[in-house]
């Protein structure tokens, strides 16, 4: 091992992260890339960094594998815990880890993120080590904080820098953060629809009680929070770059944010103060921001501090943007599994939680959709799980219907089991006993909770403001608002992609809408476009057909009603 001399062209390869408390996907950004970019130039603010997206390598592969032989160091950031399916993009294989970083040689070769952490996660099952001969092509796998162990190489040369180290606060991340910020530029996305993660803290509170038993997140024991300031400052610098879409994203519950009597008592008391400071600091040092929401929410912080709960979903409803979501972790509405598991809440207190951020979020705001809502989420494989799960979740989500209330997604995963969690010793042997199960509950929520939920969220005749227009499969368009968990719409035509339109809700999938652009132009807008346009009569369309050229609105107005007016331009 030798000190590492004369760095001065760095490869930041995003394989893109999906954790529990962290997204970085496309259009989001995740904190690795951002802090190992600011470790760096912390060292030597000279030294040329590359970022570039595993789908942009991708694209060009031959030409990638040419380049990344000429920078001094690469750093591969990667990991998807929870896998799920993009549409903003594929995340690294294990395949690809294996095949171009055996070629590459000449650089040294870092891998860090989930992938290097705990392995690669396998959907229902235990997360699997990485297969040697992946590891043997780097000379890195750092298990600890990235940027601390970079920033260690880099000062310090490699006997002194060890790829376990963890940070043990935020005093040097917190500097990263902030250096770091202008790597976002490189993005792909940067200046369209860049969504960059924000994190206020790491630990969670229940680890005094253990914590659940399939979450890593006790392992980094007792929660360690940023101070406002800091991360006031560092969306500030995000914010003067010109990035406008940020999730408050990264901790496993806002609600417990710089809380009461933290690291004492399981469910800490929430700071209303600590939380208003942040986000009214965060809409001081970037007043022209589009979205601003938020992530995780533990349910069980909102029923034993009702009042305090309140207030602060009042104060994020006050300072954020409209179509939040506040992800619930409920896990299961099955009581015995519940606790077997040490959970957080039983089903009679989650759906409280419910109710309490209806009564504060359920209001549409200016985007079209509700202020907050919250998300569900379910784990199946859990110990003590039998049919009767199945039939107790299904049931909590029929309540929720019946009761009127909303809420925005219901995420059904299973369990993937990570080392030193209980969950481990178990592995997917619940998930294969209750197969039988999975697929007809799952196909049962969509039909029967998911459909008719959608539609209680986003009716038909909706106006989706600033969709983003990303995809095109076969004819049609996808394109989704930016924020957490947004809403997938489809259009039923080819528009120009990488611009931002109006939608005006016309149907309903499981967890899709199709929507039209508008304003739609009355002398060319279709003659199946105009019939499924909500509210709009056969009269009216065969009208507008008839005397079709309109050479002014004043003309059609005639034939239209007020509200439907809005959807037609000339
Ligand atoms: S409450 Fe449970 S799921 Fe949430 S962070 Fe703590 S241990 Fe993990």
């Amino acid at each position: 091992m030798s000190v590492i001399v004369n760095v001065r062209k760095v490869l930041i390869l995003d394989g893109y992260t999906d954790e529990p408390a962290g997204l970085g996907v496309p259009p989001y950004i995740d904190v690795y890339p951002r802090y190992i970019a600011g470790a760096i130039w912390s060292i030597d603010k000279t030294i040329m960094i590359k970022y570039l997206t595993v789908d942009q390598a991708r694209m060009a592969l031959q030409d990638f594998i040419k380049e990344a032989s000429s920078y001094d160091i690469i750093i591969v950031v990667a990991g998807v815990t929870v896998p799920g399916k993009y549409l903003g993009g594929t995340p690294i294989s294990l395949r690809e880890l294996d095949q171009w970083f055996r070629v590459i040689n000449k650089p040294l070769k870092i891998l860090v993120g989930p992938a290097a952490k705990f392995g690669i996660g396998e959907v229902g099952g235990r997360v699997a080590e990485l297969p040697s001969k992946v590891k043997e092509n780097f000379d890195y796998i750092v298990k600890g904080d990235p940027e601390i162990f970079i920033y260690d190489l880099l000062r310090y040369g490699e006997e002194k820098a060890s790829p376990y180290i963890t940070r043990r606060d935020y005093t040097l991340t917190n500097k990263f953060a902030i250096k770091g910020s202008r790597i976002v530029v490189q993005h792909p996305n940067y200046g369209l629809n860049l969504i960059v993660e924000i994190e206020t803290f790491r630990g969670c509170p229940r680890s005094i009680v253990g914590g659940c038993s399939f979450c890593i997140e006790p392992g980094y024991g007792l929660p360690v929070f940023r101070e406002p300031e800091d991360i006031v400052r560092e969306v500030g610098a995000l914010g003067k770059i010109g990035v406008e879409h940020f999730r408050i994203g990264r901790q496993p519950d806002l609600l417990a944010y710089k809380a009461f009597d933290s690291g004492k008592v399981e469910f800490p008391k929430p700071n209303i103060r600590a939380i208003e400071k942040l986000f009214k600091g965060i809409r001081s040092v970037v007043p022209n921001l589009r979205v601003l929401h938020i992530d995780n929410v533990n349910p069980g912080t909102i029923v034993h501090h009702v009042k305090e709960s309140i207030e602060v979903l009042k104060t994020i409803v006050k300072y954020h943007t409209p179509g939040d979501v506040a992800a619930l972790g409920i896990e299961t509405a099955d009581p015995k599994v519940v606790k077997l598991n040490n959970l957080k809440v039983y089903p009679e207190e989650a759906l409280e939680a419910i109710r309490i951020i209806n009564k504060i979020g359920a209001h549409r705001g200016e985007n079209g959709l509700p202020e907050l809502l919250p998300g569900i989420n379910f784990v199946h494989g859990l110990i003590g799980e039998t049919k009767e799960t199945y039939i107790l979740n299904y049931l909590f989500l029929r309540r929720i219907l019946d009761e009127g209330l909303l809420i925005r997604r219901i995420n059904i995963r299973q369990v993937i089991a990570f080392p030193s969690t209980r969950m481990w010793i178990y592995g997917d042997k619940i998930i294969k006993r209750n197969k039988k199960y999975f697929k007809i509950y799952k196909d049962k929520i969509r039909r029967e909770i998911d459909l008719p939920m959608l539609k209680r969220v986003v009716p038909h005749g909706t106006i989706l403001k600033r969709v983003f227009t990303e995809k095109y499969r076969g004819t049609k368009t996808l394109g989704r608002q930016v924020g957490s968990y947004p809403l997938l719409i489809e259009i039923p035509k080819k528009v120009p992609l990488n611009t931002w339109i109006d939608i005006l809700v016309i149907n309903h999938g499981f967890r899709s809408v199709t929507g039209l652009p508008i304003p739609l132009n009355i002398n060319n807008v279709t003659v199946k476009e105009l019939e499924v346009i909500p509210g709009i009569t056969k009269r009216e369309v065969l009208e507008i057909i008839s005397k079709r050229p309109f050479k002014s609105l004043d003309e059609l107005r005639r034939i239209l009603r007020d509200g439907l007016l809005n959807y037609f331009t000339i």
